[in-house]
């Protein structure tokens, strides 16, 4: 699997701008004004899809008090799709990495939401 590693310091657009965009192909599952989930194109489990704010925050530092309504729609998307997709009562894990630590490879920041088996605990 081609890991993605994109310069976090730069305001350059990333592969998430290209599929808000459509100008690359994604399995687009949730789309409002301001997120699109769309399916994780190397999936850690049964469902895992990541949700976007359709404007780019490098990472989760670059969020400020002006995020916050977008970073909690986030949250409610995910939500929202796991309780659609028969998932909320089994439960499911929602993450979001940061930089190099978290393992951020994409530097548009997005919500993994994954289910569909027991995850573990403390993760990698
Ligand atoms: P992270 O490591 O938290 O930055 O997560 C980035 C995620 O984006 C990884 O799980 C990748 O598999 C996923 N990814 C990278 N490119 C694409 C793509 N074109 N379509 C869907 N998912 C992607």
């Amino acid at each position: 699997m081609t890991h993605y590693r994109e310069n976090h310091m730069s305001n350059d657009d990333t592969i998430f701008g290209k599929i808000i965009r459509r100008e690359i192909p994604a399995d687009i599952v949730y789309e409002d004004e301001q997120v699109l989930g769309f399916r994780d194109i190397d999936p850690k489990a049964p469902t895992h899809v990541l949700f976007i704010p359709k404007i780019r925050i490098a990472t989760l530092n670059e969020a400020g008090a002006e995020h916050a309504d977008l970073l909690g729609r986030l949250m409610l998307a995910a939500a929202g799709f796991a309780r659609a997709q028969g998932l909320a009562e089994d439960g499911y894990r929602v993450v979001m990495n940061c930089n190099e630590n978290g393992g951020q490879t994409v530097f548009h920041i997005h919500l993994h939401l994954l289910a569909g088996r027991q995850m573990t605990w403390p993760p990698g």
